[in-house]
């Protein structure tokens, strides 16, 4: 029988019903974990946990709401009795600029993408701390270490994200806690589809604009969900654990230039 690099871990992921946190969910349960994760689509995150098995659930949680990640953190123990690792991937992209940014928006973006992120980080530490250790991965994004357009408040967040993950690596090395960052850029998921980032859903015109932005890049592809996974799986397993306080470009060299 393999032994998995996750084997006899338990695992929390925000964002899991899809994209890049369903993809570590996934990746994270072959690797041996145990796995609870979150989000706010309920149809979607309860088919996974039933596709996936027994060493999966499901806990719906809208991580704007400081209380509802208490919830979640608390039913997480309640269940497995441990945290060792935690992945802060929900969130959102939104568009403006200076000018055209809503402040519904700009409070919106920065709720769930830094302080969703503060608040479950700060939650899971006492946890981490009586059991000598733990893992934090946060996703940022390629659009955190440079700047983007018509991104701001994302932008914006991303970059907090980033100092978040350098600023807490340092409170907490002597800890054994570890906290690393991802910072993916383009990285095709449903969601493309879904908020018409296409001109129509049609494989062949995804194909098109996929092929379209994927040229514009230095590797000439965008990145694929299970991709960005692996780079978490790296930094939520021992073969990182001398690494703490860094950010990862998984971006196809985007930010090499
Ligand atoms: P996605 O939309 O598929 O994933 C976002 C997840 O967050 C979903 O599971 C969604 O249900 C959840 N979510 C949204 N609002 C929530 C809330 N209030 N409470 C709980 N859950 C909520 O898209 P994705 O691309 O997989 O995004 C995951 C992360 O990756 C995000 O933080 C995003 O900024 C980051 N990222 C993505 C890309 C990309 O190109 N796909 C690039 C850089 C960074």
């Amino acid at each position: 029988m393999t032994h998995g690099r996750l084997q006899d871990k338990v695992a929390l992921i925000t964002g899991g019903t899809s994209g890049i946190g369903a993809a570590t969910v996934r990746l994270f349960v072959q690797e041996g974990a145990q796995v609870a994760f979150t989000g706010r689509r309920q149809a979607k995150g309860e088919a996974l946990a039933q596709e996936l098995g027994s060493n999966v659930h499901y806990l719906y949680t809208d991580h704007t709401q400081l209380a509802d990640c208490e919830r979640c953190v608390a039913e997480a123990v309640a269940r497995y009795g441990r945290i060792d690792i935690l992945f802060n991937n929900a969130g959102i992209v939104t568009k403006g600029t200076a000018e055209t940014t809503s402040l519904h928006t700009w409070q919106e973006t920065l709720d769930l993408n830094v302080t969703a992120v503060w608040q479950m980080s700060r939650l899971v530490l006492p946890h981490f701390r009586a059991q000598g250790g733990g893992v934090i991965i946060n996703n940022a994004s390629d659009w955190g270490l440079v700047g983007g357009q018509d991104a701001l408040a994302y932008c914006v967040s991303k970059g907090a994200v980033v100092q978040m993950t350098r600023s807490m690596a340092l409170d907490h090395a002597r800890e054994n806690i570890r906290i690393n960052a991802v910072c993916p850029g383009d990285t095709f998921v449903e969601r493309w589809v879904e908020k018409g980032y296409f001109e129509d859903s049609d494989p062949v015109t995804i194909k098109q604009g996929l092929a379209e932005t994927g040229a514009a890049l230095p590797m000439g592809r965008v990145g694929q969900a299970e991709e960005v996974a692996k780079a978490v799986l790296f930094l939520a397993c021992d073969d990182s654990s001398f690494i703490t306080g860094a950010l990862l470009p998984v971006d196809g060299g985007n930010t090499a230039a």
